[in-house]
């Protein structure tokens, strides 16, 4: 057994949005196991004096790419396996020390890296994979050029995504995926930035296709995430029952309004197009995925504003890749302008535990909950920019463990 002793902690309840009187924490085993003044008789085997600095949960990201790195979308299926994990290791390390705690990838990581950080063989945070996203033929996950016909499909080789068409091909692939443990099912609805054949408002899949997908996940007692840009593309998948729409700079008021009904969940990723703009042709990104961001860049924020005030819930995701992960944090700026702090605090944490299906294990500081902690110099209510400067974070547990303890 081991114990920690967490003292003088002034506990944020994210839910509510205040910061609670200063208190003292015992984790037992990775988990919260008791909020309340310490037993001085109780004896632990390590003691961390917060001073009265701000505690709250681990953060969330919903939607990173581990492996998929900028200058080489299709590059990436000519990498080794071994080559391809050994280069997101300084990723999620980074993502940790930035105190996200749980990250859902999106695209491209597997079981085998997953298993990796959870084992402790390499620091990173919780990863909740889709394994490879499913795309149709030509959709966002089909990285071939139009001159190209094979494609090398083969599970091992390293890819974002793998190309399937077809209402039993979709099924099959959707079953495989969760039988390698995937924790959701992704699927690219719509056209994306960094694929070669396919423009934003493409609309992918059919119906029925997306349908098995979501009829599959659901078996599995879990959900469909689904890559969307356009009102058009967010109706065809939020229509056929998935559950979480990646990006959706483009939805209207409307629809905001009828997919709060259907307690389906927006995940905006603002910081890359920004990010991308500005970085993407210095680090090598291909200039005709570059000018596919333009469009995507010029609704800016908008969507912020409108998901807010039609009650749509929203979780943070960032969607970075390769060198640009330096920016994971922005994200909270970018959201702050637009709304309140605690709304925005609420995306990283008991919002983000709602959409991952672990509402009663994480994103709250709670007895009982798993112990995946930050601690603040400053308070994130008054000013956002302390979760986006990783020297302003005194404490860094990931279920009990510590990363870092400046205090
Ligand atoms: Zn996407
Ligand atoms: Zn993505």
């Amino acid at each position: 057994m081991t114990t920690i002793s967490i003292r003088n902690a002034s506990v944020l309840d994210v839910a509510e949005g205040v910061l609670g009187d200063t208190t003292d924490l015992l984790i037992v085993d990775g988990k919260i196991a008791e909020i309340g003044p310490a037993n001085a008789a109780t004896t632990v085997d390590h003691t961390v004096d917060l001073g009265g600095r701000v505690l709250m949960p681990g953060l969330c990201d919903a939607h990173v790419h581990a492996i998929v790195p900028i200058n080489s979308f299709a590059q990436l299926t000519r990498w080794s396996p071994f080559y391809t994990a050994i280069r997101a290791m300084p990723i999620l390390e980074g993502m940790l020390m930035r105190g996200f705690t749980t990250v859902r990838d999106a695209g491209g990581a597997d079981f085998g890296i997953a298993r990796a950080v959870a084992e402790g063989l390499i620091p990173g945070p919780r990863i909740l994979y889709s394994g490879k996203a499913l795309s149709q033929s030509g959709g966002h996950g089909d990285m071939r050029g139009v001159g190209e016909t094979v494609h090398d499909g083969h599970y091992y080789v390293p890819s974002l995504g793998r190309v399937v068409d077809g209402v039993d091909a979709v099924r099959a692939a959707a079953r495989d995926e969760l039988r390698r443990g995937a924790t959701q099912v992704k699927l690219m609805v719509g056209g994306g930035i960094a694929s070669y054949t396919d423009p934003i408002h493409f609309i992918q899949f059919s119906r029925d296709e997306i349908r098995a997908a979501v009829e599959e996940a659901e078996h599995a007692h879990t959900y469909v995430m689904a890559h969307a840009y356009t009102d058009a593309c967010i109706r065809h998948a939020v229509e056929c029952g998935v559950r979480s729409i990646e990006h959706g700079n483009f939805i209207a008021a409307e629809t905001a309004a009828w997919m709060a009904q259907q307690q389906a969940i927006l995940v905006p990723t603002l910081v890359a197009y920004s990010t991308m703009w500005e970085e993407g042709l210095s680090i090598g990104m291909p200039p005709e995925l570059h000018a596919k961001i333009s469009p995507v860049l010029e609704v800016g924020s908008a969507q912020l504003e409108i998901a807010a005030s039609n009650g749509l819930k929203m979780v943070y995701g960032t969607d970075l890749i390769g060198p640009l992960h330096r920016h994971q944090s922005l994200e909270f700026r970018i959201r702050r302008e637009v709304l309140p702090a605690a709304e925005v605090i609420r995306h990283a944490t008991c919002n983000a535990a709602d959409l991952f299906n672990m509402a009663d294990r994480i994103g709250h500081v709670r007895d009982g909950y798993v112990a995946d902690l930050i601690a603040l110099d400053g308070n994130p209510l008054d000013d956002i920019e302390v979760l986006m400067a990783p020297e302003k974070l005194a404490l860094i547990m990931k279920e009990g463990r510590i990363f870092r303890q400046s205090v």
